[in-house]
C-alpha cells in the first residue's frame, strides 16, 4: 500500500516538473545557488513571471556547489552560480567554473568595486562586518578602528568565529591590503590575544555570546543583527537588543564590506537566458526585495534599504576593488594560522 502510494507520488511529481519544459522548451534557465531557498525563490518566481524563462534552483552550500561544479566540468547542467563573500567568487574564477560576460546594464548597475573586473562575477548585495558592543558596558567613544581592537585594553573582552570562516578570511585580507602584511600579521596576535573565548560557532553565536555577558565586543555581518531583531526567536531579539553597531575607521579606509554575488558558469547551455537573470536581479525592484529579505545593502546605488537597515544609519564603506580580496585569501589563512587564531 505504501509503495503504492510512493509510486503515484513520484508519477504526479514526475508529471508535475514536466510541465514547464512541455510548455516552452528551452525557456529555462539552471541556478546553482548557496543562498537559502527563501532568500531568492520568490524572486525567481517574478523573473519566470516577467520573461515565461523556468528556473531550475538547485541549492547547496557554497563549497560543495562549487565542488561540483568542478566535477562536472562542460556536461554541468548549471548556467548560474550564486554564492556568498567574494572570497569564494574568485575561487570559483580561479576554478574555471566561470566565464566572462559584460553587459551594458550590469556594467551600469553594479559599481566598479563590487563587480569582477573582467567580468566573471557581480555583486548582487553587499553586507558590512563591521564592530558591535554590548551597550551597558562599552561606549562608543571607547571605539574607533579594526586596528584598535589588537589594544590591551580589550585583552578577553572580544568574541569573533573561527579562521576557517571566509567572511574573517576577507576581513583579514582587507587588513593586509591597509597595512602590509607584517602589520596585519602584529595586528592578528594582538587581536588573538584579547579574544574572550577559543573561537566557535557563527556570527549570531558571538552576539549571542556578548549579550550572555561572555565579552563585551562581537565582529559579526550586519544582516545576522538584523534577523536576529526581526526574527520571531524571542530570546535572539532581546540579545540582539543589548548590542550596538559601531561603524569603524570612518576617518581613513572606512567599513569593510563584502557580498553575495552571482557569475554565469563556463558551462552554460543557456547562456542569454543566464544573461537575462543576473540583468533582472540588479533591476531596482529586484534588488529592494533582495536586499530587504536579508537586511543587506542593495549592490545598486539609490535602491532603498529595509528599516531596519535604515536604522542603523550611514557609513563610509571601504572602496576597495572586492577583486583584490580574493587575491589576498590565501595569504590571509596563512597568516590566521601564524597569528594562531583558531
Ligand atoms: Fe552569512
Amino acid at each position: 500500500m505504501l509503495r503504492g502510494r510512493t509510486c503515484v507520488a513520484v508519477l504526479l511529481v514526475a508529471a508535475l516538473t514536466s510541465i514547464p519544459t512541455t510548455v516552452a522548451i528551452g525557456a529555462e534557465v539552471n541556478l546553482y545557488s548557496a543562498r537559502k531557498e527563501k532568500l531568492i525563490k520568490p524572486l525567481l518566481d517574478r523573473f519566470t513571471k516577467e520573461t515565461g524563462i523556468t528556473v531550475n534552483l538547485l541549492t547547496g552550500r557554497a563549497d560543495a556547489l562549487l565542488k561540483r561544479l568542478q566535477a562536472e566540468g562542460a556536461n554541468s547542467r548549471a548556467d548560474v552560480f550564486i554564492t556568498v563573500d567574494v572570497g569564494r567568487l574568485h575561487r570559483a574564477r580561479v576554478a574555471g567554473v566561470l566565464q566572462p560576460i559584460k553587459t551594458p546594464v550590469l556594467n551600469q548597475a553594479v559599481p566598479q568595486s563590487y563587480r569582477d573586473p573582467d567580468g566573471y562575477w557581480y555583486g548582487l548585495s553587499v553586507r558590512a562586518r563591521p564592530i558591535m558592543y554590548v551597550k551597558s558596558r562599552v561606549k562608543p567613544s571607547e571605539l574607533s578602528t579594526y586596528e584598535d581592537l589588537g589594544n590591551a585594553k580589550w585583552k578577553g573582552r572580544i568574541c569573533i568565529r573561527s579562521s576557517n570562516n571566509i567572511y574573517n578570511q576577507s576581513l583579514v585580507a582587507s587588513m593586509i591590503i591597509a597595512n602590509g602584511e607584517a602589520r596585519a600579521e602584529t595586528w592578528a596576535k594582538k587581536l588573538v590575544a584579547n579574544f574572550a573565548r577559543s573561537p566557535k560557532g557563527g556570527d549570531r553565536d558571538q552576539i549571542k555570546a556578548a549579550a550572555a555577558g561572555q565579552c563585551d565586543i562581537a565582529i559579526a555581518n550586519t544582516y545576522y543583527l538584523g534577523a536576529m531583531l526581526t526574527g520571531k526567536d524571542e530570546a535572539q531579539r532581546q540579545a540582539a537588543e543589548k548590542l550596538a553597531i559601531f561603524w569603524p575607521n570612518q576617518s581613513e579606509r572606512g567599513v569593510h564590506v563584502n557580498i553575495s554575488g552571482a557569475g554565469i558558469t563556463k558551462s552554460a547551455k543557456h547562456k542569454q537566458n543566464a544573461i537575462r537573470l543576473l540583468e533582472f536581479l540588479v533591476s531596482d525592484s529586484a534588488q529592494q526585495w533582495y536586499a530587504e529579505a536579508n537586511n543587506e545593502y542593495p549592490v545598486r546605488p539609490g535602491v532603498a534599504r529595509s528599516a531596519t537597515v535604515r536604522a542603523w544609519g550611514d557609513f563610509k564603506a571601504d572602496s576597495l576593488g572586492l577583486a583584490e580580496l580574493g587575491k589576498y585569501n590565501a595569504n590571509a589563512l596563512k597568516l590566521m594560522d601564524r597569528a594562531g587564531w583558531k
